[in-house]
């Protein structure tokens, strides 16, 4: 059994990224990422202060524009196709949640008015058709970090039977996509799958996003499996934990990730990774 070790993975993957954007920078594009920062949600100002620290030291040129709490959606959507225009900015991130007094609506429009070459976290209809069309674009970030730490492990998904729990858009559907392009066998399951014991009993690489702190049990997991808990919960003493028992499973799975620890800190730096590459696209 193995502990898939996020955090030094990630550290790796900034390396990568950080001499990708000093090749970028000695061809004269220094990549650029800008964040929307609406209102002032508490956890929202911590993402976003990760980010933009992250950026910076990866040799990524971070902004953040703050927009007040009763922002319109008409400023927001200016705001939008403004970096959309300035050449210097490679990345365009909006940070969720926009406050409440934008509609849900309104939400999806700001997300789907960003220019899909510059949507580096994934969200954009057109990224996400490209995805299933096996074109080039980009992925979401969670998803494309859990590949990696399979890939690390020594994981190769071909042939093998996986289980993703969870069919979010930024989640759950993104990476059933990037396991089947990876020619896995995937089965998707939700809320109203009627035996998820039986379906996770039967995987070779289980994936929980659900957002249920220890949903997945030991005595579900395949021995030798390889289990990426993407959840992010607290528990009754307040403290982070996953969508998985990790003191049951680690006891059977082959590989196996922790939270904290695992899966979240791959996804700042595959955000990085895709504002390096929205800036190299700039170049060709
Ligand atoms: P979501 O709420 O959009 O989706 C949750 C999914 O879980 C839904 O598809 C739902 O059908 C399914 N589900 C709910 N209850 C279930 C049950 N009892 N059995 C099986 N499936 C069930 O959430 P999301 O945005 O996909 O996020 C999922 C989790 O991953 C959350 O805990 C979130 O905080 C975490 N997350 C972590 C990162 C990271 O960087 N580590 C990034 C994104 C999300």
């Amino acid at each position: 059994m193995s502990i898939i070790d996020g955090k030094q993975i990630a550290r790796k993957v900034r390396g990568e990224v950080a001499e990708h954007a000093a090749a970028l920078s000695a061809r004269g594009v220094v990549p650029g990422l800008t964040v929307i920062l609406a209102g002032e949600d508490p956890a929202s100002e911590i993402y976003v202060r990760n980010k933009n620290r992250a950026a910076e030291r990866a040799g990524i040129d971070g902004h953040t524009i703050r927009l007040p709490d009763d922002v319109s959606y008409e400023r927001l959507c200016d705001e939008v196709d403004a970096l959309n225009a300035d050449p210097s900015v490679h990345g365009i991130l909006i940070q969720l949640p926009l406050p409440s007094g934008i509609t849900r609506e309104q939400e999806r429009a700001v997300l789907g008015r960003v220019n899909p070459d510059k949507d580096v976290d994934g969200f954009h209809p057109v990224n996400l058709g490209r995805l299933v069309a096996g074109e080039p674009g980009f992925v979401a970030c969670t998803p494309s970090g859990c590949m990696r730490l399979l890939a690390e492990a020594g994981v190769d998904p071909s042939g093998k039977r996986a289980v993703v729990i969870g069919r979010s858009t930024i989640v759950g559907k993104p990476m059933a996509l990037l396991l089947l392009q990876a020619h896995a066998t995937v089965t998707v399951c939700h809320s109203r799958t009627p035996d998820l014991r039986a379906e996770v009993r039967n995987a070779d690489i289980v994936v929980a996003a659900v957002g249920r702190a220890g949903l997945v049990r030991g005595d579900w997991i395949k021995p030798g499996a390889a289990v990426i808990d993407v959840g992010i919960n607290r528990n009754a003493d307040g403290k982070l934990c996953g969508d998985v028992a990790f003191s049951e499973v680690v006891e059977v799975a082959g590989h196996v990730t922790p939270v904290p620890g695992g899966v979240g800190p791959m996804t700042i730096a595959y955000l990085l990774h895709n504002v390096c590459v929205a800036a190299e696209r700039t170049l060709s």
